[in-house]
């Protein structure tokens, strides 16, 4: 494993922090108006990001994840809410698509999400079902050259600005287990029969934009069934692998936005006859927030690596195998191995990165005193985002839980 970058990669990171310098004043501008920042759509698309990790044949940039990772370590210092974007977009959106849909499916979206003419999102959660997806209520009917979909979503990143989402249904009338009945579904949003609605009075990430999506006997035609019927569960959770390895990345450039804010500060403003940078309980403050940032990096850094190397594996299955989605299941060990693998890691990752930058931007925010009691602060902004992050893709809870479980085994599994 190997921590040195290359010159390309070093080369597109100094492009992404190019444009993060430009769009900033756009961001902090549109985070007290509570409005989208639509500027990140034409300017990150000038540097491809928009298809970061996507096959250039459908016009992304075609680089690994570790690279993806660290480009959403830079969009993170412009805050939870800008790289949120980015996770919806690409992480739960295009690379489910690149992971589990067919040719025919990538080729007639991927071109368009690529270079942000169509925006996409994951929409799981439900007002009854949150930290159990399978208990989701939405379902889906197969009426022999369609399906209709009835039931509500809520809480969707992206929800009210995106194009093309992913979605998961309960079939009626399915007689397998309750997770073996949902299947996943590419919806997109002018279908007729669904109403999205923006969710108002937010505490934090002011800038994404989060919906409430109602299905009302929506038809969805049989070419957007994604994966396998009964696949839904397992596409969903390969998903959040994704997910959660972003939001973590992202917590880095959180905690070294507010180092950097915090260590201005604290050299600039003297009280009691000194620099606040003088007094030894700041210095405490400082040390743990590098603390907080430089033990969640690795552990970032390896899940990232064992991702890939699952990545690789579904690319090797996809070309030796016609029937590479039937493959992607525990039946097959060497699949379930690196997958369980990943899983685990990514929810360590998550866990221990989205505690941290919640913790650090709270000593951040000490460190400003009043002066970041106001969403004008970066570290106060750093702040309100970051409760988010121990609640979605995972609350840190059953991360917690699923942790435990990975050691104990499946018969043990508390959750
Ligand atoms: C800002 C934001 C953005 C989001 N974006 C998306 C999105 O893009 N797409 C999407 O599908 N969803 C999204 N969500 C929803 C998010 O994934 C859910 O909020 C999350 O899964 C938790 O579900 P819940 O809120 O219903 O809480 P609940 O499931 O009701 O849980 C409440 C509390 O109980 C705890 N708990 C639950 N079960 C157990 C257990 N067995 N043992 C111990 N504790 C337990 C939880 O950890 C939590 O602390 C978003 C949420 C937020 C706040």
């Amino acid at each position: 494993m190997s921590f040195e970058i290359s010159r390309k990669q070093e080369r597109f990171l100094k492009e992404v922090d190019e444009i993060c310098k430009i769009i900033r004043p756009f961001e902090e501008e549109c985070y007290l108006k509570e409005t989208f920042n639509k500027k990140i759509i034409s300017e990150f698309n000038k540097i491809g990001m928009l298809g970061c990790p996507i096959a250039r044949k459908y016009g992304g940039l075609g680089y690994d994840i570790p690279t993806y990772l660290l480009a959403i370590e830079r969009l993170g210092e412009e805050g939870n809410s800008l790289r949120t974007f980015f996770s919806a977009h690409i992480s739960i959106g295009e690379m489910i698509l690149q992971t589990w849909g067919n040719q025919e499916q990538q080729k007639r979206y991927l071109p368009y999400t690529t270079t942000g003419k169509n925006i996409m999102a994951f929409a799981l959660t439900e007002p009854t079902a949150g930290s159990d997806p399978s208990s989701i209520a939405t379902s889906f009917e197969d009426r022999g050259d369609h399906f209709v979909i009835n039931g509500k979503k809520h809480w969707i990143g992206n929800g009210s600005v995106a194009d093309l989402i992913t979605t998961y249904a309960k079939e009626i009338g399915g007689t397998g287990s309750n997770s073996k009945n949902i299947s996943a579904f590419l919806i997109e949003t002018d279908s007729r029969g669904i109403r999205i609605r923006e969710m108002k009075n937010k505490i934090g990430m002011l800038t994404v934009k989060n919906a409430e999506i109602s299905f009302h006997n929506c038809i969805v035609p049989k070419k957007n069934l994604l994966g396998q019927k009964g696949q839904g569960l397992n596409i969903a959770y390969s998903a959040l692998i994704d997910g959660r390895l972003s939001v973590a990345a992202g917590a880095i450039g959180v905690m070294k936005d507010c180092l950097n804010e915090s260590v201005s500060h604290a050299k600039t403003r003297v009280q009691h006859g000194s620099f606040l940078a003088k007094k030894q309980l700041i210095q405490r403050h400082i040390a743990k927030i590098i603390l907080n940032m430089e033990r969640s990096r690795w552990l970032i850094y390896r899940a990232a690596f064992i991702r890939q190397k699952l990545q690789n594996y579904i690319e090797g299955l996809k070309m030796r195998d016609d029937r590479w989605q039937l493959k992607m299941t525990r039946n097959n060990r060497e699949y379930s191995v690196l997958r369980a693998e990943a899983d685990n890691l990514s929810a360590i990752a998550k866990f221990s990165a989205s505690n941290a930058a919640f913790n650090t931007s709270d000593r951040a925010v000490q460190i400003f005193g009043s002066f970041a009691y106001k969403k004008t602060n970066r570290v106060a902004r750093h702040f309100l985002d970051s409760r988010a992050i121990t609640i979605y893709e995972g609350t840190n809870e059953v991360l917690e839980l699923k942790i435990a479980s990975h050691v104990l085994g499946e018969r043990f599994r508390a959750y």
